[in-house]
């Protein structure tokens, strides 16, 4: 079974091409420069992009794997959560080849995709706890199958990776700021007490990251020399060694209480789900170094493997949604040209055919 993959919810515009399970082919055009110039996403120019790309990009892969669209068996397609207009980039071109081809449509949730990544590289096992760590969502699901998910806890309001690039931009560091606040922060040293760890106090699995996001702003306020130049680089007229130093800890400190965060909601989510197999930790933020090495440290006190997907599938691609929709259209799921876009909300599977 040939499926094409198509990602267009946000950002990234990606195509690739999963046979039978395994990745055979893929590009990705990303617009980050194109945005970054807005220190965030404009969704109106990122659909424009997605539409502007999505063709080439479709013709240069077919082209060097030499096939033709008839030899795609399954289109699959992102259908949200995302931005409406990039969404519908995607959907419409998917569809457009669903119906020339007579290709099977599958309209994949980009979350659920976000977190079966992994399974390109390693074999996934059944029930697993899936962590989602993204730009826009920080979810705790119970993961039965790869088309059965049940969602367990969310954040009440900034995700993950929102908190890391609101501090970068607070620093002036470029969008999308998370890896940077990532290896300046290693080179710093934690203080456990500069930032409250906020929203643990309590016996459910949900996250806040907004509180995190304040404390953040306040403390950089009052120091303001810790902020870079416009250009995000130290200013050589006043950086000394203590300023690279103070901006660096406090970055390693900020690091420290997501990972402190996401440590106790995932016991906690790990001693109500004894039974899962494995923990899947997945999305942009999975990238991150402090998060990393604390989801490793709570899958091993449960003794259960800790799945990650490879750094190039933690954002946003095409390979991962290839795969979903293969994943769904190998259990007998598709969708009719009606397929519809879900850009906020949950990616309800209520108007899957299922054979
Ligand atoms: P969603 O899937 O929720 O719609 P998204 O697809 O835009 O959101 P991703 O592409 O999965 O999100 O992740 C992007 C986020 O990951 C950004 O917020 C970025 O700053 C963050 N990120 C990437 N690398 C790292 C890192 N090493 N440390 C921390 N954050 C990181
Ligand atoms: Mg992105
Ligand atoms: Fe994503």
């Amino acid at each position: 079974m040939l499926c094409l993959g198509i990602e267009s919810s946000c950002d990234e515009t990606g195509l690739a091409l999963v046979r039978d399970g395994r990745l055979i082919a893929e590009k990705l055009a990303s617009q980050v420069d194109v945005h970054a110039v807005f220190g965030g996403v404009v969704p109106e120019i990122a659909s424009r992009e997605h539409l502007r790309v999505l063709p080439v990009l479709f013709r240069e892969l077919l082209k060097e794997q030499s096939l033709t669209v008839a030899d795609i068996d399954v289109v699959a397609v992102a259908r949200g959560p995302g931005l409406q207009g990039c969404l519908l980039m995607g959907l419409n071109f998917a569809k457009g080849l669903a119906f020339s081809s007579g290709a099977t449509l599958v309209g994949v949730n980009h979350l659920w995709a976000h977190l079966t990544a992994a399974g390109l590289d390693q074999e996934l096992q059944f029930p697993s706890l899936g962590v989602l760590v993204s730009g826009g969502h920080t979810h705790i699901y119970f993961i039965e199958s790869p088309t059965m998910f049940t969602l367990l806890g969310r954040t009440l309001d900034d995700a993950a990776g929102e908190a890391f690039d609101k501090t970068a931009k607070s620093m002036n560091l470029p969008y999308p700021g998370g890896k940077l606040v990532d290896d300046l922060g290693k080179l710093g040293k934690v203080d456990k007490k500069m930032f409250p760890v906020p929203y643990i106090k309590n016996d459910n699995l949900d996250f806040s990251f907004s509180g995190l996001k304040t404390a953040v702003v306040t403390y950089v306020n009052a120091h303001p020399e810790l902020r870079l130049d416009a250009m995000g680089l130290p200013d050589p007229a006043t950086e000394s060694a203590e300023i690279t130093s103070a901006r660096n800890n406090m970055l390693a400190s900020f690091n420290y209480v997501v990972g402190r965060k996401l440590e106790v909601k995932v016991e906690r989510a790990l001693k109500r789900n004894r039974g899962v197999k494995s923990l899947i930790v997945a999305g942009g933020v999975a990238a991150n170094s402090v998060v990393r090495s604390v989801m490793a440290g709570v899958a091993d006190r449960f003794a259960i493997p800790l799945v990650l997907p490879s750094m190039h599938l933690c954002t946003d691609n095409g390979a991962m949604i290839a795969y979903a929709g293969y994943l769904m259209a190998e259990s007998g799921y598709r969708h009719g040209l009606d397929l519809e876009a879900i850009p906020r909300g949950r990616v309800v599977p209520s108007d899957w055919i299922c054979d």
